[in-house]
């Protein structure tokens, strides 16, 4: 049983041939996986326990179950509630789920989430934190965030026809057809959120009914319907999705679609002023840190103490009129602990809270059954000195790489140093992200194909702008997530289900709460955190269906 929970990091000397490349020396780069093994999660797939029965029962007045942002989102929740008695079980080494921090060759960088948007009012529990973390603060009547975390200028640039521009839409070269196509799309996504508020978090709105029409199909259709089929549109469409929603326009929905510009920033055709006060109010607020969103995580967890235990996988959850009673594997030790609990807040993606929980609510089923999730690749590459740059745009937080008409699985990178105020740029780490789409096929690829395959398709994806990039890369260190995030399919959005998830649950399992951003059926930090902050602060209230 045991071999299942490595928990090191493994690490390998690569000096393999790059041919993708040509490369006439091939470079000797350093890495690996990081992060725990996926085996952890799988633990959970066993059909019979291999574990004896605990020896002795823990006792705690709630239990949080998962330490992403959505569990300690709870955590601090509790906190403030002036309720201390509580423990946060964790699968892996470090609180922070999708949003935790990384160092390669003592650089920091993220090994996942790296950027969190100014947020609007709607999130007003996720203004609360940053105004407790002294990153926002009211002078002369204005909210100001703090510049140091702001993301600096220049902020995004694309490569595309062997040169960088700036901004992501392509800009370079497009015909007339194409930005008549961006200008109809920038007047659809307005009367889109005339028509019906776009909110993050999902849950500060109900559903109107033209949301549940956008809903009921994917992007793609919408787009065809509308004869918005420019190549150029689509890919930036395309890339979009990926980047939030882990997969592409012919996967997601037409609200999801939507919700990406409608939500924030609006979408600005080139040469237009923008026009409403949201997208006045938000464009080019962007917080980031070299850690991305781990600098967040870090500081929810830090006064946490001993209440966060990490290396515990929950492997059962059984929920009663008096109780809650919750087993895990402490994978130290490798035996299994026993807790009891007043309450537990399931802060797991559901497909897991669906697996753990004893006789699950109809609606985790069913919710659990909906949910399509994406996988996602963050590669670090460490390089020793600064890279030339191609003509164009200075070089940016987020790089991007234009691939005509194909839509790649590749996100481009950003620049863990691009805060930093050194005056000549040096050594850096780059973070590159990848989104697979829902295909079970890419999961298996991703888990099946060895570190070395993915060193080579990152070099080779960003040798094109950066030729210089391999000779320069000392070492890449991979981290692969399986299940990274549920992607917003037609149906989603509508879910009844996910619904009747949120809030106080009917009896036998009025004393557990779900907070995951699966609850909303798409994973961005604002919905983590206003679950997580919800799920604590409804204990006591009765279920209002
Ligand atoms: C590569 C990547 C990049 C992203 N970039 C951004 C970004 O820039 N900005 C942004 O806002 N969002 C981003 N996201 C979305 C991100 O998922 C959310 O911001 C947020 O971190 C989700 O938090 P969560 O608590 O809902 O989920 P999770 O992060 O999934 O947390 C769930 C936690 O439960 C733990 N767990 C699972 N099973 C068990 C078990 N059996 N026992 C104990 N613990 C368990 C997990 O280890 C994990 O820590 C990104 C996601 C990925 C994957």
């Amino acid at each position: 049983m045991g071999q299942g929970v490595a928990l090191k990091r493994r690490h390998f000397l690569a000096a393999s041939t790059l041919p993708l490349l040509g490369c006439d020396k091939a470079p000797a780069i350093d890495g690996g996986f990081v992060g725990v093994q996926h085996e952890r999660g799988h633990l959970l797939r066993a059909s019979a326990s291999p574990w004896p029965a605990p020896l002795k029962t823990q006792r705690t007045r709630v239990l949080i179950a998962g330490g992403g942002v959505a569990g300690l989102a709870a955590a601090r929740a509790l906190r403030l509630r002036g309720i201390h008695d509580f423990t946060l079980l964790e699968l892996e080494d470090a609180a922070g789920g999708n949003s935790r921090g990384g160092q390669v060759h003592g650089m920091p960088c993220p090994l996942g989430a790296h950027y969190l948007p100014v947020p609007g009012n709607d999130a007003h529990e996720v203004q609360d934190l940053l105004e407790e973390l002294g990153l926002r603060q009211r002078v002369a009547g204005r909210w100001v965030y703090d510049e140091r975390h702001l993301c600096h200028s220049p902020q995004e640039r694309l490569f595309i026809d062997g040169q960088w521009q700036e901004g992501l839409l392509p800009l370079q070269g497009v015909d007339a057809a194409t930005l008549a196509d961006y200008r109809r799309f920038a007047r659809l996504v307005r009367e889109a959120s005339n028509a019906a508020s776009f909110t993050i978090p999902v849950s500060k709105a109900a559903l109107a009914p033209a949301h549940q029409a956008l809903d009921a199909m994917t992007f793609e259709a919408w787009l065809d319907r509308q004869q918005l089929t420019s190549a150029p549109l689509r890919w930036y469409l395309d890339y979009c999705c990926r980047d939030d929603y882990g997969a592409g326009l012919a996967t997601v929905s037409a609200w999801a679609g939507l919700h990406y510009f409608a939500s924030r920033h609006g979408f600005s055709a080139p040469g237009a002023e923008p026009s409403s006060e949201r997208e006045h109010a938000v464009e080019g607020g962007i917080l980031t840190w070299p850690e991305g969103n781990g600098w967040l995580t870090q500081r929810l967890a830090q006064p946490l103490g001993e209440r966060l235990q990490t290396g515990r996988v929950v492997m059962r959850v059984a929920a009663g009129k008096h109780g809650v009673e919750l087993d895990a594997i402490n994978t130290r030790s490798q035996t299994l602990e026993r807790w009891q609990a007043d309450h537990c807040i399931l802060a797991l993606p559901l497909f897991v809270a669906a697996r753990v929980l004893d006789n699950p609510p109809p609606a985790l089923r069913e919710a659990a059954a909906a949910l399509r999730y994406a996988p996602w690749l963050v590669a670090n590459l460490h390089l020793k000195s600064a890279l030339h740059d191609r003509p164009g745009a200075a070089p940016s937080w987020d790089n991007v790489i234009y691939s005509a008409g194909v839509a790649s699985t590749g996100l481009g990178y950003v620049d863990a140093m691009h805060q930093s105020l050194q005056a000549v740029p040096g050594a850096t780490v780059l973070t590159h992200y990848r989104a697979f789409g829902i295909d079970a096929a890419q999961r298996k690829d991703l888990y099946q194909q060895p570190w070395t395959h993915w060193r080579d398709k990152v070099l080779a994806e960003l040798a094109v702008p950066h030729p210089d990039l391999p000779g320069k890369v000392t070492r890449i260190d991979v981290m692969r997530y399986g299940h990274a995030m549920s992607t917003p399919v037609p149906g989603i959005r509508s879910s009844a289900a996910l619904r009747a998830l949120q809030g106080a649950q009917p009896a036998p399992w009025q004393r557990l709460q779900f907070a995951h951003s699966d609850v909303s059926g798409y994973s961005v930090f604002e919905e983590a955190f206003t679950h997580g902050h919800a799920a604590a602060s409804a204990f006591g209230s009765k279920p209002t269906r």
